[in-house]
């Protein structure tokens, strides 16, 4: 269970009957509640309905690391290359804002969702690892983001007691909170603002006009798609989004005296270099959540058991101090990735049907982005959100089967394959950069 969702209200009624609305969202995480957020702002006029198969924040948005980052799931430079410098740096700069605008959102809707924003520390443990981050950085400035600070040595080392830092990198460009909280809270705001929520209603196809659902159909004049990693279970969808477990782990809530020990001063959140990293954060009630990459697509039973067990063991790793920590929470959950890597937000006039996604493990501020630029295209406002290069973008299909099982894998077995080489001989893995650039 989600260390996230517990204390979350009862199951709201299904569809009672509704059958049409002018817009309709079929799924409420932070994609569609968003989306219906600023539809209830900006355009109070129109009749929402938010349909959901389980409950608001039941996936990704209610299971997640709890960074809200402007980081992007694809390689900067792969913008770059795509878009251009002034492309890639337009996007970066306006997902960037997300941060002042949910804290903003959070602050006047009441919802106490332990915001926190004390940046985020990239670990490098090895020399590869670190000339990654220096090619990080070197990246950012080019495109003119001076914000990012690399500390060697024992600077590093006073950043985060961690063993075998031998430098990280701060940006100051991410906020901690608590995920399922901005859920459950966003669902009460949209509320407020007249949009009905319908639990428990399961979508199996969408098409212009209608949303068949397995408690019969909804007619409406705009169809949005907010099901990211489950976008599959969608007839006709099956090859649009890759749906990627990720899992987390949460300690029981540490003493201050250990925090000091660790050096972990404020909240940030902390990552380490590898391929297959690790990520952590600090919670308001001073727990330690894991959580890791690792093969996600497909996995066999007992994979969870198995990738829990490494988290573990990367806590122990990492601050020896928590080698025998007590774990009270072990969940997953599933987040999208589009063929290229690329998020996107598509709306249609044509058809009067959109969708946003394809996040990958960095949908936390993105996902507001995309619920205001799906706001502004569903009522024909030109804004600058309009114009940024993730608009309209579509990425190819992935393979079919087995084929897209056996690329995911071979790419998961190379990666892991190259954290193993760079930890044990300290050189670069050869064509790892290059393989990984062009799928993570
Ligand atoms: C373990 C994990 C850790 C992550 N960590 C981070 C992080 O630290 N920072 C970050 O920025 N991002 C992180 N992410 C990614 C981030 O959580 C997602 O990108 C984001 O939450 C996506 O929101 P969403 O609303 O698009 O999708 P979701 O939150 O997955 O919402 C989709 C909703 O659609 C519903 N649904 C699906 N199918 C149907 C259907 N047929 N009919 C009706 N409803 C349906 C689902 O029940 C679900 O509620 C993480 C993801 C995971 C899984």
């Amino acid at each position: 269970m989600s260390l996230w969702l517990e204390g979350k209200p009862p199951r709201r009624p299904g569809l009672q009957g509704r059958r049409e609305a002018d817009v309709v969202i079929v799924g409420a995480g932070f994609t569609g509640l968003w989306t219906a957020y600023y539809l209830g702002v900006q355009a109070p006029e129109l009749s929402v309905l938010l349909i959901e198969a389980e409950h608001a924040g039941f996936g990704a948005s209610g299971r997640n690391g709890g960074w809200c980052t402007t980081e992007m799931p694809t390689w900067l430079g792969n913008l770059v290359l795509r878009y251009g410098p002034m492309g890639a740096m337009r996007f970066y700069r306006t997902a960037g804002k997300s941060l002042d605008e949910i804290e903003k959102v959070l602050s006047s809707e009441g919802i106490d969702a332990g915001w926190q924003r004390d940046g985020s520390l990239y670990l490098a443990r090895n020399e590869p690892q670190r000339q990654r981050l220096l090619a990080w950085q070197d990246m950012r400035l080019k495109l003119g983001i001076n914000d990012m600070t690399i500390f060697e040595g024992t600077a590093a080392k006073s950043r985060l007691n961690a063993t075998s830092v031998i430098a990280a990198g701060f940006t100051p460009n991410c906020a901690t909170v608590q995920p399922g909280r901005i859920a459950i809270g966003l669902a009460s705001a949209v509320e407020r603002r007249g949009v009905t929520i319908a639990e428990g209603v399961r979508a199996v196809h969408i098409g212009p006009g209608v949303v068949r659902t397995d408690q019969g159909d909804v007619r409406a004049k705009v169809v949005l798609c907010a099901t990211e990693g489950y976008t599959g279970s969608l007839t006709g969808h099956a090859r649009r989004v890759l749906p990627v477990r990720s899992r987390l782990i949460a300690t029981v809530p540490l003493p201050d005296s250990v925090w000091q020990d660790l050096g972990w001063q404020d909240r940030m959140t902390v990552a380490d270099s590898r391929y297959q990293f690790g990520y952590f954060q600090r919670t308001a009630d001073n727990r330690l959540v894991a959580g890791g990459r690792g093969v996600g697509y497909k996995a066999r039973a007992g994979a969870d058991e198995v990738i829990f067990a490494r988290l573990r063991q990367l806590i122990g790793e990492l601050f020896p101090l928590l080698r025998d920590v007590e774990i009270t929470h072990q969940w997953s959950g599933e987040y999208g990735l589009h063929r290229d890597s690329e998020p996107a937000v598509v709306f249609d006039p044509a058809t009067n049907m959109g969708y946003a996604g394809g996040y990958g493990g960095e949908g936390v501020a993105l996902s507001n982005l995309a619920g205001r630029t799906l706001t502004a295209l569903v009522t024909g406002q030109q804004r600058a959100e309009t114009r940024l290069c993730w608009v309209n973008h579509r990425s190819r299909r992935w393979e079919p089967e087995p084929l897209r099982w056996l690329g995911v894998r071979g790419v998961a077995a190379a990666a892991s394959w190259a954290d193993n080489y760079e930890d044990r001989t300290g050189r670069k893995a050869p064509l790892a950069g290059f393989v990984m650039r062009r799928v993570l």
